[in-house]
């Protein structure tokens, strides 16, 4: 990916965790490496077809005089955020900041902090089957797009289908959203259940009647196997009711585990060829 620097922007600020840094301030340095694609720019001479960094810098000047924070982390986490929805072009950010002055009692050239942080892709699963089932799905779409962090591209149809896990119960309507994202894959599933809890959901019977499902399906291309969260969610291959609503917005998306692409997986389920 292309890169936009700013080197060394100096910014007098009040951060710090003791009261003296807060009230007589002293000098931060940052240091940014933007990433986006600067080619359409290139091509074009045209500003508005990049991310300026004189715009940046300023934005970042005066954030960091306009807010006082104990710890660097959290100024490079803000700042990174506010610039990564500010600029929508930018597709990730390292910052690093540096203070020179910290009030360390000892000879240092500086101390720094530095993050990357980044939109994500993430594809997640609705389902429901109680009550108004489609309410239920736009509440839980309507929830996550509540999240700045968050936004929802795509919203596949919605598809009726029969109940999966042998309980007698009602039947389901799925569906599938694309969303682009700043938070982590943990953070994007407390966001997930968050909606699921909104919308009066008890998880009485495994695989049970629910007024709203939500499943994440694919955080990028990770590969996550931890106690509370597995990605790719393992049962994708073997649920229709997924892969038809996720074949309308990224057939083309592999698995990075098994290498097959969505439209594949579905192909195999469909002619009863499942691995
Ligand atoms: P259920 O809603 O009944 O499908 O299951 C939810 C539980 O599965 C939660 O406790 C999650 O921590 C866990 N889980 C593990 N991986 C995933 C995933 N990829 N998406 C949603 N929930 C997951």
């Amino acid at each position: 990916m292309d890169k936009i620097r700013i080197h060394n922007l100096k910014v007098f600020a009040h951060h710090g965790v003791y009261e003296a840094e807060n009230q007589l301030g002293q000098m931060f340095l940052v240091n940014v490496e933007a990433s986006c694609h600067t080619r359409k720019a290139g091509c074009s001479d045209a500003l508005e077809d990049s991310v300026s960094y004189g715009v940046m810098a300023r934005e970042i000047h005066a954030y960091m005089q306009s807010h006082t924070c104990q710890l660097l982390e959290t100024v490079a986490e803000q700042l990174a955020e506010m610039l990564l929805l500010a600029h929508p072009m930018l597709e990730s950010i390292t910052l690093e900041i540096r203070k020179p002055w910290a009030p360390v009692g000892l000879p240092l050239d500086y101390v720094s902090v530095e993050i990357t942080r980044g939109w994500h892709t993430a594809y997640i699963a609705l389902g429901s089957n109680l009550g108004d089932k489609e309410g239920y799905l736009q509440a839980g779409i309507h929830h996550l797009k509540q999240c700045s962090q968050i936004m929802v591209e795509q919203v596949s149809s919605f598809f009726v289908t029969e109940p999966y896990g042998g309980v007698e119960q009602d039947d389901f309507l799925n569906g599938c959203i694309k969303v682009r994202t700043l938070l982590s894959p943990f953070e994007l599933l407390e966001k997930m259940q968050e909606a699921e809890y909104a919308s009066g959901r008890e998880r009485l019977i495994h695989w049970g009647p629910r007024t709203l499902d939500l499943d994440l399906l694919f955080y990028d291309q990770e590969i996550i196997s931890s106690p509370t969260l597995v990605v790719p969610h393992p049962e994708i291959p073997k649920r229709t009711f997924v892969l038809e609503p996720l074949a309308e917005l990224a057939p083309w998306l592999r698995h990075p585990q098994t290498g097959l692409t969505v439209q594949e997986m579905l192909q195999k389920l469909q002619t009863g060829h499942l691995s």
